[in-house]
């Protein structure tokens, strides 16, 4: 039996070049976890902000990267539960709670006093196996592969957490899913079509717009115009919308915060364009505006995304699989804003 692998190494911050695929030792799982063949690892943004050493902490290199796991376990360690077995075919939660914790025992394991993540605080998918905690895996019916459980479970529990969770999305009510082309957005533009809603998106090219209105958005508007968010207000009799779904940061938050109603609210993710951003606070009160953090998706979030992909509610939308030797590539694909849904690595 062989005990090493192939993964794509992170062995130096910076750019892409970074990434290289060496043979390393493969792991072996701890208590309560198991090792997993990896069949599927999406790309996440934190992949590229690690990448980069952009983060406020950085993992020791050489690091393996990648969060969003799916594959088949190889192998069960000590102390799991009951149940899982080698063979069965599994998705990994990129969170690791600790499922002690105050936040934990109450259902916001998103929130963990003890966080850590997949691929950050240990390694991760860019590699033939990997080590994950029990705790987070999620049994996959034969219907859903690798590939898409890989595209949705980052992703998807974070939109549904955000749409439904945080921002309580009505049936009837208006969204506007800024950036819908991206990997979330095409998870956030089903989510809230399944959930009743009407759903306007932006995207920044008449491709991206077509694709947008296939996958169910009612209106798409170009958000490289400018005051884009006029158009947002024409399309709502001048009133706004009732949520906006808000991850792009710096870059849109001024019009995505003129694009609601009175008594709108704007639930927000992430910021990869700038964290920090300005807000006026006449609109903010006057027109009784709320704004709601949201950060990724809890087990709970997990469990119902799932269940709409398997009864096929919400489809994955993967841009393209690559080979570990494509890793950088792969990661250009996400930083160049020309794909359309998740990039996925398949090593
Ligand atoms: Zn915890």
């Amino acid at each position: 039996m062989t005990t090493d692998m192939r993964a794509a190494l992170l062995t130096s911050t910076g750019g892409p070049d970074g990434l290289s695929v060496a043979r390393v030792p493969r792991p072996r799982p701890g208590l309560e976890e198991v090792l997993i063949q990896v069949e599927a690892c999406g790309i996440n943004r934190v992949d590229i902000l690690i990448r980069d050493g952009q983060t406020p902490t950085a993992p020791p290199l050489p690091h393996i990267l990648g969060c969003e796991v799916a594959g088949t376990i190889v192998e069960v360690g000590p102390g799991t539960r009951p149940g899982w077995l080698p063979g069965d075919h599994v998705v990994s939660r990129p969170l690791m709670s600790c499922g002690l914790c105050r936040a934990c025992r109450t259902g916001h394991d998103n929130v963990c006093d003890n966080l850590k993540i997949l691929g950050v605080d240990a390694p991760g998918g860019y590699a033939e196996f990997v080590v994950v905690p029990q705790r987070g895996l999620l049994r996959l019916p034969g219907t859903v592969s690798a590939r898409t459980a890989a595209a949705v479970v980052g992703t998807g529990p974070t939109a549904w957490h955000m749409l439904v969770t945080r921002g309580r999305l009505q049936v009837g009510e208006t969204v506007l899913i800024i950036a819908g082309a991206s990997g979330i957005g095409v998870l956030a533009i089903q989510i809230a079509k399944r959930a009743g809603a009407r759903v306007i998106a932006t995207a920044g090219s008449a491709s991206k717009r077509e694709r947008l209105l296939d996958l169910g958005a009612d209106e798409v508007v170009d958000h490289m115009s400018e005051r884009w968010h006029r158009q947002v207000r024409q399309l709502t009799g001048g009133e706004g919308v009732d949520l906006v779904f808000e991850h792009v940061g710096q870059a849109t938050w001024a019009s995505s915060i003129s694009s609601l109603r009175k008594g709108g609210r704007l639930v927000t993710c992430g910021g990869h364009t700038g964290f920090d951003v300005s807000l006026n606070l006449w609109p903010l009160f006057a027109k009784e505006i709320e704004v709601i953090g949201s950060f990724a998706g809890t087990t709970q979030d997990l469990h119902q995304v799932f269940g709409a992909v398997a009864r096929g509610e919400v489809s994955a939308v993967v841009h393209g699989s690559y080979g570990l030797e494509e890793a950088a590539l792969a990661q250009r694909q996400l930083e160049d804003r020309s794909s359309v849904g998740k990039v996925v690595l398949v090593p």
